[in-house]
């Protein structure tokens, strides 16, 4: 439950209501020390569990009233970022080419309005047949997005092994594996296919899941490529940097899923490199519990250690400021500071 000082800063209807021309309004709180908590908690990242307990925290409706989706999943997050910390996202990144860094920004308040759920809602017309969609559960998603990380892993290791070519039986297996997973995560979108020729229209999950895996693959590409393309559109368009240095054009795709972001950050690292990220997230986390009770201390017991953890980033910024001030004054006016 959020304490009374807690306020949600917008108010927003989620993309898959947009698109099925449903008025709802959802508050949208900003993040809160728990949250900042729960982002550097390494277990939380590479499950999932961070992104969905960050979204329950921020839009309680979706905590049991609303099932996620995935295609409202940027969206969503998206808004909890312009609560928490307003429209511009800054970013340092490191050119590819050059190596050199430079500082970014992009203002998603901006972009926020091209994100859409309406393709999802048209059909694909094929010779044969005609193909209606669903978008995934962000449970379904999720699970998709684990499993496959984890086989992309297992590969990056046997690629490091001394005699990678010892293994290429294993590695086959975890490639036939993971497309069968991805043929399986792509069927799960379509909602029903109907036959031209007798007008016959098929909804069983079982059939529609054999049908597309016995489709021949011109056909899977081109379901494969519909979807691909329902999914962009509820993703913020690519960031296009111009490198200040050797004035490279990158393109960088824009994913606010705290959990993919983890992935993608440890997918290529050695385990020692991967123990280092998690010990700089564990000091992290020691940072903002001394911070927070250092404003619990400095408030005189006016918050407890409990109401703390959901003071936002403004608002510690604000007591930090006080205690600083009153410190200043103390240490004018000669008097020691308890
Ligand atoms: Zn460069």
């Amino acid at each position: 439950m959020k304490p009374h000082f807690c306020r949600p800063v917008l108010y927003i209807s989620t993309l898959l209501e947009q698109a099925s021309n449903v008025d709802n309004n959802h508050d949208v709180y900003p993040m809160t020390a728990l949250d900042e908590i729960t982002l550097r908690t390494p277990d939380a990242l590479l499950n999932g569990l961070a992104t969905r307990q960050v979204i329950s925290n921020c839009l309680p409706d979706f905590e049991d009233k609303y099932e996620l989706y995935a295609c409202d999943i940027q969206h969503i997050l998206i808004s909890i970022r312009i609560a928490t910390s307003g429209n511009i996202i800054e970013f340092e990144f490191k050119c590819p080419e050059c190596a050199s860094i430079d500082s970014y920004e992009i203002n998603i308040q901006k972009n926020l309005p091209l994100l859409s759920a309406k393709k999802w809602f048209t059909h694909l017309e094929m010779p044969d047949f005609v193909l209606t969609f669903y978008p995934h559960s962000y449970r379904i998603q999720n699970d998709f997005a684990l499993l496959k990380f984890k086989i992309d892993r297992q590969l990056f290791q046997l690629s490091k092994l001394p005699n990678p070519e010892e293994y290429t039986g294993i590695a086959i297996q975890l490639v036939e594996t993971k497309t069968k997973l991805t043929l399986k995560y792509y069927s799960d979108a379509i909602q029903s296919i109907t036959m031209k020729q007798n007008d016959i229209k098929v909804m069983n999950r079982t059939h529609i899941n054999e049908w597309f895996q016995q489709a021949d693959t011109s056909q899977q590409n081109q379901i494969i490529a519909f979807i691909d393309e329902a999914i962009k559109e509820t993703y913020l368009p690519n960031f296009n940097l111009t490198c200040d240095s050797c004035k490279k054009n990158i393109e960088i795709p824009m994913d606010m899923d705290f959990s993919k972001q983890f992935r993608d950050n440890i997918m290529f690292l050695s385990e020692e490199e991967i123990l280092e990220s998690l010990e700089k997230m564990g000091k992290q986390i020691t940072a903002i519990r001394e911070d927070l009770m250092k404003s619990v201390w400095f408030m005189r017991g006016s918050i407890s250690y409990g109401d703390s953890l959901f003071l936002t980033n403004n608002d510690r910024k604000i007591i930090n400021k006080i205690v600083e001030d009153n410190m200043e004054a103390s240490k004018k006016m000669g008097m020691p500071i308890f």
